[in-house]
């Protein structure tokens, strides 16, 4: 149990260090997994939402050096057929049930070698059980990023049931109400340092909205990011551009657990269950470059604020403050609002 007061982005300022490379050109803003199976030149993963990742954005991403997770929310035969879509590597989703294994075994068939099993509240035996069951599917060397988890014994327990690495948070995400709805979940700084201490990579999972958050994120342990918001409404992502009812140009991003969702997956939302997601519209954007460019200027600027030439040093190096409100306050741009970003 956690008995200190727990930290998110906006409740901390990581402190520059004196910086010994010459150059923010020098720095590597690349990754490799602590189990070595995945290197990438970008540490950032698309979310696996309907809404977010097919084979256009992790096709697009992965020409970045990031690279897409496929979500799991279609036929397998479509799912194998997105797949095919797809340049190397991508990872692909399942869930727990048997229909998913026989998903996870049609696309090993067609070549897949990073899985991706999603679940909302993953320390719990049957996903152990099907960790080990999905290693005898696919081969050793295969990738398995197992989730979501929020505390180091979660992260202990998918790591010793063969998870290469950890997908890593509860609550946070930006369409996400699991906290309001259950009163669970743990703020994303200190779920991520905690989840880190397990011998495994964490993919730090949701409530990330901007360059400077992808670099604390980094800095408290994560070794990657899976991004959602910060990509929904642009180009790349699945889905019809629609005009609203003001003639704004709009895409939908929702929860994978919201009404809507379940509603188009299920057939309906079981009244024992109840959403803890939702669905939203946002403006259709088709400045995916400039995020992407943002997000690469952020991490090499943030590696040399931190004298740090990789992610890794940046980790050992982590020295942060605690701010106030009103330094939150300080730290805005006087156009904020242009950049979507209001003090809370
Ligand atoms: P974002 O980057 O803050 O938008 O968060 C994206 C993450 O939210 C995803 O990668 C999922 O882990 C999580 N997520 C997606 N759908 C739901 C939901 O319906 N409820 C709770 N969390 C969700």
């Amino acid at each position: 149990m956690l008995e200190h007061t727990a930290i998110t982005f906006d409740d901390v300022l990581l402190i520059p260090a004196y910086n010994h490379y010459e150059s923010r050109r020098l720095v590597d803003i690349g990754m490799q997994d602590r189990t070595e199976k995945l290197r990438l030149d970008l540490p950032i993963i698309t979310s696996n939402m309907d809404t977010i990742t097919e084979s256009a954005m992790a096709n697009y991403v992965g020409k970045k050096g990031g690279m897409g997770a496929l979500h799991r929310f279609i036929s397998i035969e479509d799912n194998v057929k997105e797949f095919k879509k797809c340049e190397y590597p991508v990872f692909v989703s399942i869930g727990c049930t048997e229909q998913e294994l026989e998903r996870a075994a049609a696309l090993f068939e067609a070549g897949a070698g990073y899985f991706c099993i999603d679940v909302a509240h993953a320390h719990a035996k049957y996903v152990g059980k099907t960790l080990k069951r999905l290693r005898g599917v696919i081969k050793e060397n295969a990738c398995i990023l197992a989730g979501n988890v929020a505390s180091y014994a979660g992260a202990d327990f998918l790591a010793s049931c063969g998870a290469d690495m950890i997908k890593a948070g509860i609550g946070g995400g930006s369409v996400c109400s699991t906290r309001i709805k259950t009163g669970f979940g743990v703020p994303m700084l200190t779920l991520i340092k905690e989840c880190a201490r397990a011998d495994r990579s964490v993919v730090a999972d949701g409530g990330i909205r901007t360059a400077g958050d992808i670099v604390k994120a980094l800095a408290f342990g994560a070794d990657f990011v899976m991004l959602g918001g910060m990509f929904a409404g642009t180009e790349p992502t699945p889905g019809d551009i629609v005009t609203d009812e003001n003639g704004k140009q709009v895409k939908l991003y929702r929860g994978m657990a919201s009404q809507e969702a379940q509603e188009a997956f299920m057939g309906t939302m079981h009244e024992w269950k109840t959403a803890e997601g939702v669905a939203t519209k946002v403006p259709y954007r088709n400045d995916q470059d400039n995020i992407v460019a943002d997000i690469i200027g952020g991490l090499r600027s943030g590696l040399t604020y931190g004298g740090s030439k990789t992610i890794r040093e940046l980790q050992r190096k982590l020295n942060y403050i605690i701010v106030s409100n009103a330094s939150r306050i300080e730290s805005l741009p006087r156009n904020a609002i242009q950049f979507g970003y209001m003090p809370c």
